[in-house]
């Protein structure tokens, strides 16, 4: 009677126990996924979606490059829960300190993880037009991907780098020299390119868009400038903001450069034409809807910036 009595209760301590040790495991953010697209060169290859409650806004292609002596990490995701994930991502990886993070621009599925990289001590690096976006639109950023990502977006507030590009800078990890270039005014006026000179793997940031339709926030004009300008690298392959995990190069450039163009042609028509704003955002670069993802998103907000840019030509 005693005996059973004792094992009752060693079992119920052993329940307790059980559930002790295996809390924090529980508790751990688990990792994204991550693919080695060179050696030390890690991505995590984002859906093609908007941030939503069940991905959280991890919905651009983020990651990180191991050095001999510290990691650097490239974009942080859509929210804490995302760059947490991240950081796990990481951590299951090396040990080494994160000594930088990197934004290759202000949009918030880009950025919005970075509070979670603050616990390591890591730098934050960026354009040097990057602090300034990223002030202006931080009320906006956060109460719309709250409403997007739901509960799980507790917690994520802007972190402005302190460490800004304004040409190019290069970050040694340790035997592996990160180059950063900040460009004008493209898909944005924050642009920032991160070249792990070791592998050669070029993160683009949304200066490239793969299958995800390409959204302009920036110069129409200016991105198509940039392209050309990138096009002329020899690199072993590219990281888009959108798309697969590493694409070849600059192969991966010939549709988004056929958008782009398609778009510029078609308002410059429209606009001689005589045609309204509204008719420019229903009808220019329809031909393009069945080559992309996320088409209706974005094309028509495409192109009203780009009537508004041209229109003064
Ligand atoms: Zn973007």
């Amino acid at each position: 009677m005693i005996q059973s009595y004792l094992l009752l209760l060693s079992r119920f301590f052993g329940v307790i126990a059980l559930a002790i040790t295996s809390w924090p495991a529980l508790a751990q953010p688990e990792p994204l996924p991550v693919e080695e697209v060179a050696p030390g060169a890690f991505v995590f290859e984002a859906p093609i979606a908007l941030a939503d409650s069940s991905n959280r806004g991890a919905i651009a292609n983020v990651g990180f490059v191991i050095g001999r002596d510290a990691v650097a990490v490239i974009d942080t995701g859509g929210s804490l829960a995302a760059g947490q994930r991240l950081l796990a991502a990481v951590r299951a990886r090396t040990k080494l300190p994160i000594r930088y993070v990197i934004n290759t621009h202000f949009h918030p599925d880009h950025v919005l993880g970075n509070a979670a990289f603050e616990v390591t001590g890591a730098v934050f690096v960026g354009h040097h037009n990057l602090p300034q976006a990223l002030s202006a639109r931080e009320e906006q950023y956060l109460r719309s991907n709250r409403e997007l990502v739901g509960e799980s977006f507790e917690g994520t507030k802007i972190v402005v780098p302190t460490v800004l590009v304004d040409g190019t800078l290069d970050l040694d990890l340790g035997d592996r020299v990160l180059r950063l270039e900040a460009w004008p005014t493209s898909h944005t006026n924050t642009d920032l390119t991160v070249l792990d000179r070791a592998s050669g793997t070029w993160f683009l940031g949304d200066l490239l868009f793969v299958s995800h339709v390409p959204a302009l926030d920036g110069k129409l004009t200016g991105w198509i400038a940039t392209l050309h300008t990138l096009e002329e690298r020899q690199v072993g392959r590219v990281v888009p903001g959108h798309g697969p995990a590493a694409a070849a190069w600059p192969d991966a450039a010939v549709p988004i450069e056929r958008y782009l163009g398609r778009l510029g042609s078609d308002v410059r028509t429209l606009i001689r034409g005589g045609h309204s704003l509204r008719e420019a955002a229903e009808q220019a670069a329809r031909s393009e809807a069945n080559s992309w993802l996320l088409f209706d998103e974005f094309n028509a907000r495409n192109a009203t910036a780009a009537y508004h840019e041209l229109e003064w030509e």
